[in-house]
């Protein structure tokens, strides 16, 4: 059995994570959780259509991991659907592919996670200002969510 990463790749996280279904009482609604990653399978894979071998590739994971991800997300959403249980797209581990930054002046532009690991921008490459910050997905802080949330870091989970 091979080694598993421990971080799966995502290159989108949406922006609206909470689905309710109507005339539900708050008291009587159930809620169905759907992590980062599982959005992005189904992401990869039915919204995209991509192959499962490219999507695994993507993700950075395994066709096996993958194919697991997927069924669960399908799972889920099926039962949120059938079953008039809201969906709350939230947590899990995962990296942003990308990191996108906006400085003072307005200037917006995307840093590639490996670029954000090795050599974290400190200014606009546009007008050179280092008022800058990350914009998305959330905040200060970059990349990792699930794990190592920190404290006024700006995750919502
Ligand atoms: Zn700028």
């Amino acid at each position: 059995m091979g080694r598993q990463p421990l971080w799966r790749r995502v290159d989108f996280i949406p922006h609206i994570t909470y689905f309710k279904p109507t005339g539900v009482p708050a008291a009587h609604l159930q809620e169905v959780r759907l992590s980062v990653e599982e959005a992005e399978a189904i992401r990869l894979k039915d919204l995209q259509g991509l192959e499962q071998e490219e999507c695994a590739q993507k993700m950075n994971i395994s066709r096996t991991t993958f194919a697991r991800l997927l069924g669960s997300a399908r799972e889920r959403m099926a039962d949120a659907l059938l079953n008039g249980k809201a969906i709350k797209i939230e947590g899990g581990n995962f990296e942003m592919a990308l990191r996108r930054f906006r400085c003072d002046n307005g200037h917006e532009w995307d840093v590639p996670f490996e670029v954000m690991i090795n050599s974290p921008p400190q200014f606009c490459p546009t007008c050179n200002t280092p008022s800058i910050m990350a914009l998305w997905p959330w905040g200060p802080g970059w990349g990792r969510g699930g794990r190592g949330r920190r404290p006024g870091g700006g995750y919502n989970w």
